[in-house]
């Protein structure tokens, strides 16, 4: 077995590094002297760590301890044990919440970790020091700790040597690794795309061959990656990577089965462009709009190509919506009020391009708390190569555009196009899933 831990750590004095406590939160600086004072011994790892060192500002900043939950409770007025897999102390200070665990064992190290065909499903037991908490750390990066006793940094793993080369590499044996838990895939591919490093060779080799493991992951989980992977503001990259280890097919395989499609992976594209580019320019990201659009092309898929009569079209829609979002959240589970804003989206669709309208409609339209994301979501796909919404798209964006006379002038176009589709209004059932060859 691959063992990259070391029992004596290179230690760092301060002079030697740059990881100043000017970088890190007043919060975790004040939980780290707390834990110290009252005699336990407190480092900063993960994140906090590797982010400052990289000259970024970190996403949050964990801390861990020799200290029992119970015992960090007991240290702080404003601390709550949480806990599924693990009971960790969240330390609240301020408006920030500061996560402190307890060092773990390694799971086969004094009867640890509760496993299932090689995947640990708990692992609570506590360990003493430092060297064991290693084990449960994932990546080389990731297992570098700021000691708060004399500011030095600890690195078990070469984890140092990693980060100024830009690598990616998982502790240990890596087909173990994953086996224990299947996340770490994941995980690696985000710190890749996140961090524009590259993937060691032997940390990327077994992941095509291990990534149907992700079934076993509860969905819950995997859509707290999935936001991860695609709302940090790195989601072009995630969504290169994951398609390149065959782990997108594990999250979205109905999207997925759509990407032979120029127009579909056009879509894909562009909302991961666009939601980097608008994080990039702090402004605001949905989720339900990006599952919308990562949802778009098996939802087509569903609807039929011609109309027919009979069928009410918004029904059809909510019908194939509902189908759909139902075969996904045995993936990646979408909570609810998500759900409700993706149909809200794809509802819009129509109403934005099919629906007969006449003056108040328009501006009832215009009136919709969803008015913006759907009418983004139809550039969305006119940009992608969505011809026949082209001029659905120039139309509202003059009539947003438009002063009063301008405003009459698109009314009356739109109401002599309308006329001309009238007879095309009724639409066909939902398509079976034996037409789908699904
Ligand atoms: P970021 O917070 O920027 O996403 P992070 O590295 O801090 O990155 P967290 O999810 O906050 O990631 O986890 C903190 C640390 O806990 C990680 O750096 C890693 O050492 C460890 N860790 C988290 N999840 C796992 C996992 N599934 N397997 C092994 N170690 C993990
Ligand atoms: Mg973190």
């Amino acid at each position: 077995m691959q063992d990259l831990i070391n029992n004596t750590p290179t230690r760092i004095p301060r002079p030697e590094h740059n990881f100043s406590r000017q970088n890190m939160s007043q919060a975790a600086l004040h939980v780290l002297y707390q834990l110290h004072k009252a005699g336990y011994q407190a480092f900063l790892v993960g994140g906090g760590v590797r982010d400052v060192l990289l000259g970024r500002a970190p996403k949050d900043f964990d801390v861990v301890t020799n200290a029992l939950p119970e015992q960090v409770k007991g240290l702080f007025r404003n601390c709550r044990l949480i806990g599924r897999r693990f009971v960790l102390a969240h330390v609240r200070l301020n408006k920030e919440i500061v996560e402190v665990a307890t060092f773990r064992a390694h799971h086969n190290k004094g009867g640890g970790g509760v496993m299932e065909e090689g995947r640990i499903v708990r692992d609570n037991v506590y360990g003493s020091s430092v060297l064991e908490d290693v084990w449960r750390r994932d990546l080389t990066i990731n297992a570098l700790y700021y000691d708060i006793s004399d500011f030095s940094l600890l690195d078990y793993a070469n984890g140092i040597a990693d980060l100024y080369a830009g690598i990616i590499r998982l502790i240990g044996e890596p087909k173990l690794r994953y086996q224990e838990d299947p996340v770490r895939m994941l995980r690696t591919v985000r710190f890749a795309a996140k961090l524009g490093f590259t993937i060691a060779p032997q940390t990327a080799e077994p992941i095509p061959d291990l990534c149907g493991l992700l079934a076993n992951i509860p969905p819950a989980r995997l859509f707290e990656e999935v936001l991860k992977l695609f709302l940090s503001g790195h989601a072009v990259q995630s969504f290169m990577q994951l398609r390149h280890y065959h782990l997108f097919k594990q999250l979205f395989p109905y999207t997925d089965a759509c990407l032979d499609e120029p127009i579909a992976l056009a879509l894909i594209e562009r909302v991961v462009h666009d939601t980097d580019e608008r994080i990039g320019n702090n402004k605001p990201v949905t989720s339900g709009f990006l599952l919308a659009a990562l949802l778009w092309p098996p939802l087509s898929r569903l609807l039929p190509d011609k109309p027919v009569k009979n069928f009410n079209q918004q029904e059809v829609l909510l019908e194939a919506a509902q189908h759909i979002l139902l075969k996904q959240q045995e993936h990646v589970a979408i909570p609810r009020r998500i759900a409700v804003l993706m149909q809200e989206i794809w509802l819009l669709q129509l109403r934005l391009t099919r629906q007969r309208r006449g003056k108040k409609k328009n501006f009832s339209l215009l009136k919709h708390p969803r008015f913006r994301a759907g009418y983004d979501f139809l550039i969305l796909r006119a940009n992608a190569g969505e011809d026949q919404v082209i001029n659905e798209v120039d139309w509202w964006t003059s009539f947003l555009n438009s002063n009063e006379s301008s405003c009459e002038d698109l009314l009356s176009q739109r109401s002599v196009l309308n006329k001309k589709r009238k007879h095309q209004r009724k639409y066909k059932k939902v398509k079976t899933e034996e037409e789908l060859g699904n």
